[in-house]
């Protein structure tokens, strides 16, 4: 296996070969393909699985093949602490060098004056956790109406630290567009019901993959 087997295009694939990534992962190895196919997806994976990549390397992908334009975020990344959103951030910097794609990270904790400048210049790509985001939203500095991409990242814990109604406030606000309008993408460790309820709520006719 290697990452040639889907096409990405070049900047991803001059990207992958600037990291020490030689072989995808099983996550990257079934998730990309699916991805690729505009298919929404419930994956279960455990951090170190390499699905961060699994994710974002599909959807630059597609940022790419669209055109970044200038509405925006075309995608949402959902993270559970700021310690995540700025991993999947570092890991989104990597696979948009040389490419027009900017990507962005806010997070709680941190000044949100200079986080509300920061997305003002542009952000293809927003990585986000949800009070943070909530917050921005609200302020009426963020919108999502071009939001074509959604990835909510190891979900069971955001659910575990309270943050449900912060997510359905994002997910199921008017801007956003509805589910088969957009690509939705799940990921979590694990798989009880809760989760379930989100899955059937965000996510259309989706695959289920579990590595
Ligand atoms: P993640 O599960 O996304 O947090 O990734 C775990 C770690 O694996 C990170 O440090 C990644 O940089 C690394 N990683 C992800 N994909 C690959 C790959 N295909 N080959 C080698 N390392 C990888």
């Amino acid at each position: 296996e290697s990452f040639h087997d889907v096409d990405m295009g070049e900047i991803i694939m001059s990207n992958i070969s600037l990291t020490r990534y030689t072989r995808p992962t099983p996550v990257q190895k079934y998730a990309i393909p699916i991805i690729k196919a505009k298919r929404d997806l419930m994956a279960c994976a455990q951090t170190g699985s390499g699905k961060t990549a699994a994710f974002l390397l599909p959807v630059l992908s597609q940022i790419y093949t669209d055109g970044p334009g200038e509405q925006y975020p075309i995608s949402l990344v959902l993270a559970p602490t700021r310690e995540l959103a700025l991993q999947i951030y570092d890991e989104a910097r990597k696979f948009s060098y040389r490419s027009r794609v900017r990507p962005c990270v806010v997070y709680g904790g941190a000044d949100i004056g200079q986080q509300i400048r920061d997305l003002e210049r542009g952000c293809h790509l927003l990585v986000a956790t949800p009070g943070r985001l909530v917050d921005m939203m609200e302020r009426g500095k963020i919108g999502l109406d071009y939001c074509k991409y959604l990835v909510l990242d190891e979900a069971d814990r955001m659910l575990d630290m309270g943050f449900e109604p912060q997510i359905r406030r994002i997910v199921e606000q008017d801007t956003m567009p509805p589910k088969g309008a957009r690509q939705t993408m799940m990921f979590s460790a694990t798989f009880p019901k809760e989760i379930q309820i989100l899955a059937r709520d965000f996510l259309e006719e989706y695959i289920f993959l579990a590595v």
